[in-house]
């Protein structure tokens, strides 16, 4: 600012002394004209002589500043071109597959990377609908509708979204795992659009499927021990080595509730592995999801009897029979209910209730339980994720009960939320397709 104010003061004083000149020339040519008697065509000469020269100089200075505005322009568009050039360069370069949509979601541009992972070329995409062009399936091999990708997804939350091992599929209709993060693009405070950075994943899924498998086998092998621990502990505990006296009785009790703790642990990461590997059959029989609660809530009665916590069920009458895994579901009520359990105070209250909601049946677990403190529920669904308070109420747990959960949900293509507030309680929904 200083410095444009600083050159107008000094154009207006340069402008000032050319007035000048212009004005008192003639106005000297006049008095020398009166006082010492020049022949009039001197004087006239004269001044057109000096006016002439004025500007010739001020044509000079015009052309002079004119070439500085023009070198300036020039130098401008040479620099914008640079950047340009560098920009797109860059883009090239990346080693990641880049897009650019505009806000309909057709195509403006791909890098050489895209074109390489998907087989298109960019002139053969451009204006062309991103999600027909790469249509992106789920881990199933179900084609992700065009409204849940990253890209849309964009536009609702106006944030960066990170989408990860979904699969591409190619021109060739081969597919391969991406992770993807997609930003809006936007100017002038509006989004117009949306670029997309995707890397191909094949070697990381290669290498989390080689760590699950290790998992699964670690595991299955540590079930054969574990069963004779479980059955020499009940064997010592039930005299058929002798009578115990308290202390032993004691001790063998202890060792044969680490050894359960040890058991379930050892299921839930077979499960898990296995769902993983999507070595799981998923084998869908109709199934009365009310009758399902009851036999679970059978299963947990003696811990609902020990902490004299009270249970409400609500099954809608229009529920129909759903064809799902019941090993599967069970397992699903299971968890949810016996965290209920574990994680409210003596005397609280559980609710179950399953209702029908459109094509959905929702399915609602809540209790008056210590709650999930607020800085804990983003990470609740991760392995071995135990939130802080949980750790102080119930020193019990493996963490792995809610991650089997939507695993087992999301492979039956339903859905999972919770809400909670410390020292309120809990409530969980989970959704199952009617089929
Ligand atoms: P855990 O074996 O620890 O119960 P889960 O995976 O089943 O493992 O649950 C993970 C964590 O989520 C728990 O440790 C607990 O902190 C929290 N949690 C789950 N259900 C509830 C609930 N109903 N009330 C309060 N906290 C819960």
């Amino acid at each position: 600012m200083g410095n444009r104010s600083g050159k107008t003061e000094v154009g207006d004083v340069s402008r000032w002394i050319w007035v000048a000149i212009l004005g008192v020339f003639p106005a000297l040519m006049f008095v020398a004209y009166r006082t010492v008697k020049l022949e009039v065509w001197w004087v006239i000469l004269a001044i057109i002589y000096v006016t002439n020269i004025l500007f010739a100089a001020l044509t000079l200075r015009s052309l002079r500043q004119l070439k500085v505005s023009r070198d300036l322009l020039t130098t401008n568009a040479v620099e914008a071109e640079e950047k340009r050039a560098k920009e797109e360069a860059l883009i090239r370069s990346l080693g990641e597959g880049i897009v650019v949509t505009d806000k309909n979601g057709d195509v403006e541009l791909i890098n050489h990377q895209a074109e390489q992972m998907i087989g298109w070329n960019l002139d053969e995409v451009v204006g062309k609908k991103w999600y027909q062009v790469a249509p992106l399936l789920d881990e199933s091999g179900r084609v992700i509708p065009s409204r849940d990708r990253a890209t849309q997804k964009v536009f609702e939350t106006g944030k960066p979204v990170y989408s990860s091992v979904n699969y591409y599929v190619r021109r060739d209709g081969s597919k391969f795992p991406v992770g993807t993060t997609a930003s809006p693009v936007v100017i002038d405070g509006k989004t117009v659009g949306v670029i997309a950075v995707f890397r191909d994943i094949t070697k990381e899924k290669e290498i989390d499927r080689a760590k699950t498998e290790f998992v699964s086998l670690a595991s299955h092998q540590l079930r054969t021990p574990l069963s004779a621990i479980k059955w020499y502990a009940e064997m010592l505990a039930n005299g058929d080595a002798g009578p115990l006296n308290q202390e032993q009785s004691e001790f063998v009790k202890c060792l044969y509730q680490s050894n359960e703790r040890m058991v379930e642990l050892v299921n839930s990461l077979l499960s898990i592995s296995r769902l993983e590997m999507g070595k799981i059959k998923i084998e869908p029989v109709p199934t009365k999801l009310g009758e399902m609660v009851t036999v679970v809530l059978k299963d947990l009665e003696p811990k609902i009897l020990a902490k004299k916590q009270k249970v409400e069920v609500k099954i809608g009458e229009d529920v129909p029979e759903i064809k799902v895994d019941p090993k599967l579901v069970s397992q699903v009520y299971l968890n949810l209910l016996s965290n209920a359990v574990k994680y409210t105070p003596e005397g609280g209250k559980i609710t179950v209730e399953v209702a029908k909601q459109g094509q959905e049946i929702v399915s609602q677990v809540a209790d008056t339980g210590y709650g999930i403190p607020q800085e804990d529920q983003k990470r609740l669904f991760e392995r071995f994720f135990r939130a802080s308070n949980a750790q102080k109420n119930d020193t019990e747990g493996t963490g792995l009960g809610l991650y089997l959960v939507k695993a087992i949900i999301e492979a039956c293509h339903g859905t999972i939320r919770f809400e909670s507030e410390e020292n309120k309680g809990t409530t969980f929904w989970f959704t199952l397709p009617v089929i």
